[in-house]
Parts: structure tokens; sequence; C-alpha cells
């Protein structure tokens, strides 16, 4: 049998016309330009933004710019093995992280793959990283306290559940040490916690897990960690990978808390990509989306209604300021997002005033509605009185010749200041901190030097644990300081100070 020439140029021509791409530039597409953690790619036209994209060796990429006929990519994670004419395909995926309980007493990278060297991590349920935050009409009002633990904050600046409260401060002011205490103080409340660790050193953040371990405090915990050394996309990504993670237990009728430790790293790393990408820079070289940034990440932070399962997500950014300035860029734009600040100054923890808070500086618009009733009637005139310490306290550094009443108002204040202080890692549940701002409040330190006060405040828990563990009990019960317990309390001071 013998084919004529004709026969195979109609196949060809046949098979031609029938040949259908897979490979078109709508779906896949060649890398142009890389350097820097950045690639620019011809083709994918159809690509979404923040979608996941996955290069020919399989790394994985996330769209940012869509440009007319090329594709800003980020490459998440190492780059130096992405060259110039290397396919990359769509996924068709937006970046997803797993969540779900499998999660819990794991740290995990920006994606979501463990680095604990636990094994790996078998979740079934994954949440795309940028999510839209709940509406108005699916929230309620705060109204349960999250306790930090610290009597200077439960009193002051109440914390509630599903509020987002910004912690700002100076470097090594103790900024990371009040979001630590606060989740170890979580222990048993029902609570979920979430550290997200954004550019820190890795030891800094070994030395947390190291602590939340020790206290109890991993097995409610996930740690989501990009270290400094890690590519400025992961630094960008961690947070809203961390809030999907919460979303998952919020929408599940849980309460869940999280920590930003700490957004201007993140703002910086965002920074850098934009500029990468040729987007243009404003104020302090930020793009002009820098405010979306964070507004979008922490009104992800809610109280959900009854009817979406009354869960919450309460949110504790963090924000380091240089030399105190709250009024730069990134500091404003967070302050005016938040619920309230939690200002927290060197000088203050220089002089030995730890937590390093300004009760002046500070605030919290919504916490005040989830204070239990025992804690509001004493930290009612602590306020006021170091309100008026604080006028004082400044004006008479210059006179030495004070009147009787302004030097009780004085030593008042100061011995309130006192009381105040609190250690790290030891937390305090709600019903022994008003036992002790009850003792400060009520002048019982009067007589006592202040250099003795919070030692004697500390004795005095002691005491009230080993001798009058019912009134302590009464005031958890109860949450209200009735004429009855204020008896007790009175009596029960009363023994501790004629030991
Ligand atoms: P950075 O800017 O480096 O992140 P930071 O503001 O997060 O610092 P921390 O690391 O929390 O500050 O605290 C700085 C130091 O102060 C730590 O050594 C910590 O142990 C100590 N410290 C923090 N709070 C207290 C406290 N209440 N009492 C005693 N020491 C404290
Ligand atoms: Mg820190």
């Amino acid at each position: 049998m013998s084919i004529k020439p004709e026969e195979i140029s109609a196949l060809l021509k046949q098979q031609i016309e029938n040949y259908q791409s897979t490979a078109d530039v709508y779906e896949t597409g060649t890398v142009i330009q890389v350097g820097d953690g950045i690639a620019h790619i011809y083709g994918l036209s159809n690509a979404m933004s923040n979608e996941l994209l996955e290069f020919a060796n399989g790394r994985m990429g996330m769209a940012l710019n869509l440009e007319e006929d090329s594709i800003g990519c980020v490459i998440l994670g190492p780059y130096s093995d992405i060259h110039e004419g290397d396919t990359v395909k769509r996924t068709g995926r937006i970046v997803q992280v797993p969540v779900g309980e499998a999660l819990l007493g794991r740290v995990v990278d920006a994606l979501g793959q463990p680095i604990d060297g636990k094994g790996e991590i078998h979740s079934s349920e994954f949440r795309n990283i940028e999510n839209r935050a709940p509406g108005v009409i699916y929230r309620r009002e705060v109204s349960v306290p999250l306790q930090t633990g610290l009597k200077s904050i439960d009193s002051l600046v109440p914390i509630g559940r599903g509020q987002r409260e910004l912690i700002i401060g100076d470097r090594q002011t103790g900024k990371t040490a009040l979001a630590i205490d606060t989740i170890i103080n979580q222990k048993g409340q029902d609570v979920i916690c979430i550290y997200v660790a954004v550019g820190q050193k890795a030891s800094t953040v070994a030395s947390v897990i190291q602590k939340l371990e020790s206290y109890g405090a991993m097995e409610y915990t996930i740690v989501v960690s990009a270290a400094a050394s890690e590519p400025a996309p992961m630094l960008y990504i961690a947070p809203y990978a961390g809030a999907a993670m919460g979303e998952y237990f919020m929408h599940q009728g849980k309460d869940v808390l999280i920590v930003y430790d700490d957004l201007s790293k993140q703002a910086v790393a965002y920074r850098e990509l934009s500029l990468l990408l040729k987007r243009p820079p404003g104020r302090e070289a930020y793009p002009g989306d820098v405010f979306y940034l964070h507004s979008r990440l922490l009104e992800r932070a809610a109280r959900l209604s009854d009817d979406m399962g009354g869960g919450s997500m309460t949110a504790l950014p963090i924000i380091e300021t240089q030399a105190g300035d709250i009024s730069a860029y990134i500091p404003t734009n967070v302050i005016s997002i938040t619920d309230g600040q939690i200002f927290l100054e060197s000088d203050l923890f220089f002089s030995g005033f730890r937590p390093a808070i300004n009760i002046g500086l500070s605030v919290s618009r919504v916490g005040g509605k989830a204070q239990i009733k025992a804690m509001k009637q004493v930290a009612g005139s602590l306020r006021l009185d170091l309100a008026q310490y604080r006028e004082l306290a400044a004006f008479s550094q210059f006179g030495s010749d004070l009147d009787q009443a302004t030097k009780t108002t004085l030593d008042r204040g100061a011995r309130m200041m006192e009381i105040l202080k609190q250690d790290q890692y030891a937390p305090l549940p709600v019903e022994e901190q008003v036992a002790v701002l009850f003792f400060a409040t009520h002048d019982y330190a009067r007589d006592i030097a202040v250099e003795d006060v919070a030692r004697s405040g500390d004795e005095l828990l002691s005491f009230m644990r080993d001798f009058h563990p019912e009134i302590l009990a009464e005031l958890r019960e109860k949450k209200e300081l009735s004429d009855e317990l204020i008896q007790q309390l009175d009596t029960a001071i009363g023994e501790f100070k004629s030991r």
C-alpha cells in the first residue's frame, strides 16, 4: 500500500486546524525579568489579584500588579533558582493557609507550613488569607472582658472581646511582654490565641515560644512566624495568614485573641515590595494604599452577633515608634484604625515603672462596657486620683513648700503608681486585682513607705489566698463589691495590717 503525498498534507492540515493549545497567554506566562524577590511575567492575562502562581520549578508566587500585558508578582520564598524565560502557570487559587484545631500548639510560617520540626499538620480545611471583614449587621457591641491579667490595663484601659487595642511604644519598652502576659492569662478562659511574629529575630521568637511552652500556653496558641531573614513577601502576608486562622475559630463561635508583633515591620516590608513593583511612593516613601494594608487587616477583628454564632476575634496590633513619636505616618494610621491604644514609654520603663504604660496617653474607647462591676468600682477613684497626681507632680517639682492637701494627694498618687507595678509573667486574676486596688484606693497604704507598697500589695494577696479565699471566691462569683463584701475586705485588710 502506498500513501499519496496529498493525503499526508490533508492530514497535517486537519491536525493543525483541530490543534487546541493548552498553553495560552491567558493561563501561562513567561518570566521576563526577575530580581529582589519580584518577577515580571508576560502573559497570564486571566490572573486575579493575589492569585497563587506556580513557577516551573514548583516555587510559588503571588500576583500583585496586574498590568496590560504583564504581571508583577512577588515570589514566596527563595528566588535564586528562578530565571528569565521560565514558564509560570496560574493555579486559579487565591493564596490560602491551612486552618483548624490541628494548628494549635504549632509554629508555622506565613504559608501555614510547620517550622517547629513536629511533623506535618493534618488539616482538611483551608482559608484564603484575604477575607472581607464582617459587615455591621453581622456584629454586636463589645461587652465581654478580655482580661489581660495586668492591673494597670484591666483597671484603666480595659479590653473587651472583639476589640482592637494598639500597643505602641519605642523599642525595648515591654510591648511584646505585655502581649505575651495577656496570652498566658488566657489559660482556662476558653480563648484561642494566635501570635504573629513579623520581621523579628528568629532567636527572639524562639524565646517567646519557649516562655509560652513553660507557662502551658502553647496548648491553645498558634505561632505564625515570618522572621527578619525571610523575604519581604512573607512578612507582608503573615498577619493576613494569622487573621485567616483566627477567623476560622471566630466563625465557629469561639473567642480568639490575635497579636500582630509588629505591624511597623509589615509596613516596611510592604513598602519594599511596592517600590520594587514600581508603585509610586508617597509620604515617607510608603505607597498610597498603606492605610488599607492595616485597615483591612484590623477590620477583620470583630464580635459576631448571636445569629452568626457569637464568636469574637480581639486584635492587639503592636507598633514601634521612633523616639516616642506617635505622630509619624504609620502610628497615626493605626491609631485611627484601632479602638484605643496602650502607650509605653522608655522613661517610665527605665525609672522602674513596669509595665511602662503612660496612663495619660492610653485609652480604650469601648472596653469600659466590658469591665466587671467590681473593677469599675475601684477603678473609678483610681483614675481620678492618678489624674490629680500627674497634674500636681509635674507642678510640684519646682516648689518645696507644699500645703498639706497637695502633699496628701501626692502621697496617695505615688502609692497608687507603686501598686500598679507588675512583674512579667505574673498575670493576676481579676478578683485579686480588685482586692489589691481596693487596698490602695481605700488608703490602706497610707502609712507604708512608698518603696514598700508594691511588696505589701503582693503580701496582701498571698495573705488573702491563704486565709480568706472565700472573699476572693465571692468576688469572682458576684463580680460586684456589695456593702457586705466591702466590710469583709476591710476586716481582712485590718487583720493583714495588724499582723
Ligand atoms: P522590642 O522593641 O525589641 O520588640 P519590646 O518593646 O517588645 O522590645 P520586650 O522585649 O517585651 O520589649 O521587653 C524588653 C525587656 O524588658 C525584656 O528583657 C523584658 O524581659 C523586660 N520587661 C518587660 N516587661 C517587664 C516587666 N513588667 N517587668 C520587668 N521586666 C520587664
Ligand atoms: Mg518586641
